[in-house]
């Protein structure tokens, strides 16, 4: 296995960086973010101007062909851009749905005239996209999706509701699981649609976290006319059209979750102090960190593997689902033992004890989320134990039923 970039990938490397060096700040710190102080809608605003530059320049999608607008590359090099434009301070998350996972998907499996209509526009950073999957009972068992999709005409009458759907508030339109026929089984009466999140009967309401941030929705439809046109996919195809939009989210997810947490973990320890001494001479907080180094590096290598794995034109392979379940979890004990370092100081918000701080902290704060976002520790487990260790399946009884004698 080669973990080195190509000699393309080399090259296209040094051409992005010197782009964004031209192009954007560098980050100097680790806790430098953009936008510290901008209010929504600059920040929206920003982001995409951000993404009109990255689209006039090529960048804006970097493996989408170029009859779609795209630069016709490589995923690697897309992986590649990504790692170099995280060195730099940028608008990030707005655009992270619409690039990450609904914009493939339309790529994937749209008519020409959706390609033609969505896609450049997206890409200019005009179009902001969600994804409406989960529901209050389809979550991990996303085939329980209860929303309904009667057609009528040349239009489908969409009810039902959407939860966690993350930026809904700011899109602009969003691809939607429906059911379509509830006499095949669960996986095989879903449709995927297109829809116009401006449209009438979209009710948006805000999920306030508990961190103060306001990232998702619940998404309720009521009677919402969607255009034939619109159908993403054959009619009762949703399931695999969806499967391939979870593949992209893993992966995209999986390679947030590297990083050296463990080095900061080191300078904290160095600065705090434990009962008159540095805390990095206690021998519970080195075996704390040292736990944290071992977790990070893991990760970093399986997440090499999944993008040597690209490199090769292969896709990234089931061990995959082990880089969010452990990357998550080190995030969360090493925020947590940074707040600990901190002794009753910990509990301060960071921006009262200094810059350094505060990543662990955030970390700390959005590990439980990460351990539940695009398929939870659990199902990470049941993936690893039935497609990494061969493991027998889960049993599963509905499979074959029709879905409306399931039981509710
Ligand atoms: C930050 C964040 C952003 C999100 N953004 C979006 C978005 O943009 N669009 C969207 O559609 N959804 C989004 N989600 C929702 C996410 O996909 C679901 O929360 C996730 O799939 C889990 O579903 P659930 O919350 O319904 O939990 P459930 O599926 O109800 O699970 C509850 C518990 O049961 C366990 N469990 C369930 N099934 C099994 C099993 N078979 N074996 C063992 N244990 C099991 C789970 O692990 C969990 O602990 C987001 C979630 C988060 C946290």
């Amino acid at each position: 296995m080669d973990f080195n970039d190509t000699p393309l990938e080399a090259q296209f490397r040094a051409e992005v960086r010197a782009w964004l060096k031209a192009n954007a700040t560098e980050r100097h710190t680790r806790e430098d973010k953009f936008g510290a102080g901008l209010n929504e809608d600059d920040y929206l605003a920003a982001a995409r101007t951000w993404q009109a530059k990255k689209a006039k320049a090529g960048y804006a999608a970097i493996a989408a062909p170029k009859t779609m607008g795209g630069l016709g590359g490589t995923p690697a090099m897309q992986v590649v851009y990504s790692q170099e434009e995280a060195k730099f301070l940028v608008p990030d998350c707005v655009f992270e749905v619409s690039l990450g996972t609904a914009l493939p998907t339309v790529a994937m499996w749209g008519t020409p005239e959706q390609k033609e209509k969505y896609l450049a526009r997206a890409f200019m950073g005009d179009h902001i996209w969600c994804q409406l999957f989960s529901e209050p009972s389809a979550g991990s068992d996303i085939g329980n999706v209860r929303t309904r999709a009667v057609r009528d005409g040349d239009d489908w009458v969409v009810t039902g509701q959407k939860v966690w759907t993350s930026g809904a508030h700011f899109a602009d339109y969003g691809i939607l699981l429906a059911r379509t026929d509830w006499d095949s089984p669960k996986a095989k009466g879903l449709t995927m649609f297109i829809v116009d999140m401006k449209a009438e009967g979209v009710d948006v309401r805000p999920i306030h976290q508990a961190s103060d941030e306001y990232h998702f929705n619940e998404v309720f439809l009521n009677d919402v006319r969607i255009p034939d046109s619109e159908r993403l996919g054959h009619e009762g195809n949703g399931w695999k059209v969806m499967l391939s939009t979870l593949m992209q989210e893993r992966f995209a997810l999986g390679s947030n979750f590297s990083g050296d947490l463990y080095a900061q973990l080191i300078g904290l320890a160095q600065q705090a102090e434990w009962n008159g001494a540095p805390a990095i001479s206690n021998a519970t907080v080195r075996a704390g960190i040292a736990d944290t180094y071992i977790q990070q590096f893991g990760v970093d290598l399986i997440v090499r593997r999944g993008m040597s794995a690209i490199s090769r034109g292969e896709s990234p392979g089931p061990e995959m689902a082990s880089v969010k379940l452990i990357g998550a979890r080190a995030f969360q004990t090493g925020g947590a033992l940074a707040i600990e370092l901190g002794g009753a100081e910990g509990l301060i918000a960071a921006q009262d004890l200094g810059a350094e701080w505060r990543l662990p902290q955030l970390l700390w704060i959005s590990a439980p989320g990460a351990r539940i976002a695009g398929g939870t520790d659990e199902i990470q487990k049941n993936t690893i134990a039935e497609r990494v260790l061969g493991l027998p399946g889960e049993i599963r009884t509905d499979r074959d039923l029709p879905f409306r004698e399931l039981e509710r």
